[in-house]
């Protein structure tokens, strides 16, 4: 039977309507509304897409937003500078830098500088060390986006098997921190596999939920999953497709369609977590907002 799609669309935007009208009634108390600043180097176009998009969802949700644009010339010093003028603004509750930075520019020596209290992209070590020992923090935008997916759609976390393939900082490692918490909406056993796991299907088809975090298309196959599993696929892979004007498709790390022959929820590629990582952003920057307003 085929899979129950988890719709990252719908709950992404359910999301982004609850934070909307919360930021609406903090308009009425305080007169204020929160505030993201975005700095994006160089010319990337998929960072471009990624900070218009970022902008357009604090349009509709009522949150001030500003993009800073800087040249890919620019100096370490410079980017840190313009970071901390920023941690200063009384406007601005999050500060975000979109990655890639152009080569030459050290990307956590200026997540560094961020204000760990704007820091709503969560990459700060001390909202990382926080996540790690359970304390509230911002959680990374991708990893609480996940969570949410799960919750809202049903399924039950606690005590699952969760495996997840991938280890990196911003996706693999916060999504195991996430999920094993001794907290409500988590209190999994987690497993985490990466490139030198032995066997990987072996690992893979003794999840209950299964989290691709990998970055190589459809490496997930059917028979490395176990029939009823939950299949998250955090994957974005653009594969050539000489039918589409662009020349290319995006695919996930699973391949959906045999996949979702077998499990019982899984998400699309896309529509799945992409939606979710803007919802959750637009969910820190909120949060944000109120504490340092002391509204919580
Ligand atoms: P990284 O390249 O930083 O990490 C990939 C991880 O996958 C590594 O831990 C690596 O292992 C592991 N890996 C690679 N090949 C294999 C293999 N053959 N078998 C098992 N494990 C393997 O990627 P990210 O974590 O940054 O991103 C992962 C994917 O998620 C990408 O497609 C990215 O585009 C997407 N993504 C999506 C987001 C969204 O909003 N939906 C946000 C962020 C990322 P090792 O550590 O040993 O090298």
């Amino acid at each position: 039977m085929a899979a129950e799609i988890i719709d990252g669309k719908k709950i992404s935007a359910d999301i982004k309507e609850e934070v909307k009208e919360e930021v609406e009634k903090l308009k009425e108390q305080t007169g204020k509304v929160p505030g993201l600043a975005v700095i994006i180097v160089g010319e990337d176009p998929a960072s471009k897409v990624y900070v218009r998009n970022k902008g357009r969802a604090c349009d509709m949700i009522g949150i001030y937003s500003e993009q800073i644009t800087m040249d890919a010339s620019i100096s370490q010093q410079e980017l840190t500078d313009k970071v901390k003028q920023l941690n200063e603004d009384e406007k601005i509750d999050g500060i975000l830098v979109q990655s890639p930075l152009p080569e030459g520019l050290d990307e956590m020596a200026v997540v560094n500088t961020i204000d760990p209290s704007k820091d709503v992209d969560g990459f700060h070590p001390i909202n990382v060390g926080k996540l790690l020992i359970g304390e509230d923090t911002f959680v990374s935008c991708t990893p609480a986006g996940v969570q949410q997916l799960l919750l809202r759609s049903g399924v039950e976390i606690e005590g699952k098997h969760v495996v997840i393939v991938g280890r990196s900082n911003i996706v693999g490692k916060p999504i195991a921190a996430l999920l094993m918490q001794k907290k409500p909406g988590a209190n999994a056993t987690v497993t985490v596999c990466h490139s030198r796991t032995a066997d990987l299907g072996a690992v893979t088809r003794e999840a209950e939920i299964l989290i691709a975090a990998i970055g190589k298309p459809k490496i997930i196959t059917a028979d490395m999953v176990s029939e009823g599993a939950v299949v998250i696929d955090v994957g974005i892979n653009r594969v050539e497709d000489a039918s589409r004007k662009s020349g290319y498709r995006l695919v996930g790390d699973v391949d959906y369609e045999a996949v979702s022959q077998k499990v019982s929820k899984i998400t699309p590629v896309p529509g799945g977590v992409g939606p979710m990582t803007i919802a959750m952003l637009m969910y820190n920057t909120l949060k944000s907002f109120k504490i340092r307003n002391g509204l919580i």
